[in-house]
């Protein structure tokens, strides 16, 4: 039943098709690609290197600039960032620049290479709440400046979404442990099963400490508070992940929300084998959220998305929705309704509130906050490694380094 969910959906490049992409790339003077990745990744050059067939060179100036480059070069939504302003496009089609990356780092890991170089030990000890992308990049940035840094995460692996987020069939949990590894590698220590709830006693024994605990639960329309056949989305991807896809689901499931998060619940619940999946969409198809990509391999495994409705009323199992635009009603009855309409932080998390959260390092000194949880920015993994290179930058710059 779980086999489809397990398979990785797409396949890696061969030497050869790689050599034939690479081949196409204009190697573009001041590259539109590498202006516009938003941890710096520069795709211009790593492609530029696969052309002169120095792989290896081409892995170092990935791994440099992206501490998760292997997991950016399958889950990086390209068609936003470096691909978009791809001067390619003029001619035929956008290079396909995160599988590039990802043969590049394939590449690494059976190349065996450690690129990653640790100054000596600096004295000053970080600690790091969450384990996420965002927890993961400044612990390893962090770690390469010589400080030593401690992660805790309250689940029994560490990851974040990564981890029970992203379906195992576009993200492996194999690909996310070497990621893992690599940056306990550089001296960090995580410590799963450890939930923070006290910032200020962490900050006694620490000379800094950043928050990193991501957007962890997911909302809930009043209408279906409460109710037993109802779920969220990242509650049923967690458990899907964590058991992977050994999980029993209803034959008739309804799933309620339209971006990233929705269609691949949808795609899951179809790689699980549940037989009929609609999803409602408040957006009409014109105002989508959702990647082009994730839509189409959703429409691919046999979703229903109906587009443009709102929920009123819930009667029994029976959802009664309303279009936004047109005089129409629509009733959809299911064995499991899931929830795929956006997440958030708790508020009072750690004693602050959320606004307050967003922005600690403004009212906390030596307190800071990373990724999904800071203000600003998107709510993708490669701005978590962005967030978590700046964050670093920040801590040094307060313990007083240069
Ligand atoms: C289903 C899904 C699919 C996604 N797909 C993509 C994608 O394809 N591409 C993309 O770029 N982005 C995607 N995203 C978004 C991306 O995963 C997030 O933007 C990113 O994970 C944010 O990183 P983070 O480190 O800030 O938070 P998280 O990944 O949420 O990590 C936060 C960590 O903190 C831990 N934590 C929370 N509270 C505490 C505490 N008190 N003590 C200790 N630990 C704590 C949590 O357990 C968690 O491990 C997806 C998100 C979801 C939900
Ligand atoms: S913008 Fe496109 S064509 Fe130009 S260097 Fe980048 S990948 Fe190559």
């Amino acid at each position: 039943m779980s086999e489809k969910y397990l398979k990785e959906y797409e396949v890696g490049y061969t030497p050869r098709l790689v050599m034939e992409e690479a081949s196409r790339c204009l190697l573009c003077h001041d590259a539109p690609c590498s202006k516009a990745c938003p941890a710096g990744t520069d795709p211009a050059k790593f492609i530029r290197s696969v052309r002169f067939k120095n792989v290896k060179g081409a892995a170092e100036t990935v791994r440099i600039n992206n501490i998760l480059g292997a997991i950016c070069a399958r889950v990086c939504p390209t068609e936003r960032y470096c691909q978009q302003g791809c001067s390619r496009s003029g001619i035929d089609k956008p290079i396909d620049i995160g599988r590039i990356q990802r043969y590049v780092t394939d590449s690494e890991d059976a190349l065996k290479m450690n690129i990653l170089e640790v100054k000596p030990r600096n004295g000053k000890k970080v600690a790091v709440i969450g384990s996420g992308p965002a927890g993961l990049s400044v612990a390893g940035y962090l770690a390469m400046e010589g400080y030593e840094v401690k992660v805790f995460e309250k689940e029994a692996k560490a990851g974040g979404y990564l981890r029970y987020g992203i379906p195992e069939y576009r993200l492996p949990s194999s690909v996310v442990d070497k990621e893992i590894k690599r940056i306990e590698k550089l001296g960090v220590v995580i410590e799963c099963n450890h939930p923070v709830e006290d910032v200020k006693a962490l900050k006694k024994e620490f000379d800094a400490v950043v928050v990193a605990v991501g957007h962890s639960k997911g909302k809930v329309l009043p209408m279906f508070a409460g109710k037993r056949f109802v779920k969220t989305a990242v509650d049923f991807l967690h458990e899907a992940k964590r058991r992977k896809g050994n999980i029993k689901v209803p034959e008739h499931v309804l799933v309620i929300g339209g971006g990233d998060v929705a269609m691949d619940t949808v795609t899951t619940l179809k790689l699980l084998g549940v037989k009929q999946v609609t999803d409602v969409v408040y957006e009409t198809f014109s105002e989508f959220k959702a990647s082009k990509k994730e839509l189409e391999g959703a429409q691919k495994e046999g979703v229903s998305i109906i587009d443009g409705y709102v929920p009123v009323a819930l009667k029994g199992k029976k959802v009664v929705f309303t279009h936004r635009f047109v005089p129409a009603k629509l009733e959809v009855k299911a064995d499991l309704i899931i929830l795929a309409v956006g997440q958030y932080t708790e508020a009072g998390l750690l004693g602050y509130e959320v606004n307050k959260l967003q922005e600690v390092e403004k009212t906390e000194p030596g307190v800071f906050a990373c990724g999904d949880v800071s203000k600003g920015g998107e709510k993708t993994v490669v701005y978590a490694v962005r967030s978590g290179k700046e964050v670093a930058y920040a801590v040094k710059k307060y313990l007083g380094g240069k």
